[in-house]
């Protein structure tokens, strides 16, 4: 099990690098994110202790299963799943730094309000649906710069980019379409250059499509499976919860 993920986080490491060398990109401005979802507080130490440093979780839950499991290693923990109002608590209670997949006015209020309740700021990411699919998250991209600039006016929130999921499909053009609408919208906000807007991140790329992402801009690839293995549920059980 160790062993595998290892060897797993090396060919990871040695992908990114590859794409990054294609199109000219600095590796180090590719961060690697772990996916944890279904993984064990056990599994996800062990790439902790082996150089690894950020992880994100797609459920409260689970956030909190693995909480004490892994407060004495050190970590940044992201959110990557459907954020549900009444969970705001729970992410501030398990410290988590990042919430990648804001989609929502009023999540972003519900979000601040709790936040200037307790004296803390957080980093988000705008979440953007950028392969049409019902079935994902994320604000349309026709509407990502007004949630973008009303966001923007929340004091504790602090923009750091954009997420998106790409399409499922083996016909790697159609993702590739996916990851320039974020980057396109990016270059757009970055010109409308609003307060409190930091466009640094672009959040894009999974086990399977990280090259394409990375050629595209990414500057922060999700992965999971291509470390941990397959997952027993179907990803869409977590990228539905609570519809
Ligand atoms: C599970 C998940 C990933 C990682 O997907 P893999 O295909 O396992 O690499 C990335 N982003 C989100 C939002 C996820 O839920």
């Amino acid at each position: 099990m160790k062993e595998n993920i290892l060897h797993n986080l090396e060919t990871i490491h040695a992908r990114i690098q590859k794409s990054c060398e294609k199109s000219g990109r600095n590796p180090n401005e590719v961060k690697l994110l772990l996916a944890t979802k279904t993984v064990s507080a056990e599994q996800i130490k062990t790439a902790l202790e082996n150089g690894e440093f950020l992880i994100a979780e797609n459920k409260v839950q689970e956030l909190k299963e693995k909480y004490n499991d892994l407060t004495n290693t050190p970590h940044d923990n992201h959110f990557i799943g459907h954020l549900q109002t009444n969970k705001i608590k729970d992410i501030l209670k398990y410290d988590v730094v990042c919430v990648q997949s804001l989609d929502r006015l009023d999540l972003a209020e519900k979000l601040h309000q709790r936040l200037l309740s307790v004296g803390k700021t957080m980093e988000v990411l705008i979440q953007v649906n950028t392969s049409g699919e019902e079935s994902k998250f994320g604000v349309h991209p026709d509407e990502a710069v007004e949630l973008t600039r009303k966001v923007s006016e929340f004091s504790t929130l602090k923009i750091k980019g954009l997420m998106t999921i790409g399409l499922f499909s083996a016909e790697i053009e159609k993702v590739r379409l996916c990851f320039k609408i974020l980057k396109n919208l990016q270059q757009e906000l970055i010109r409308l250059d609003i307060p409190n807007v930091d466009m640094k991140e672009l959040s894009m790329g999974m086990s399977g499509d990280l090259e394409t992402a990375i050629e595209e801009g990414s500057t922060i690839v999700r992965v999971g499976t291509a470390v941990f293995g397959s997952r027993i549920y179907p990803d869409s059980f977590y990228w539905n919860e609570g519809v």
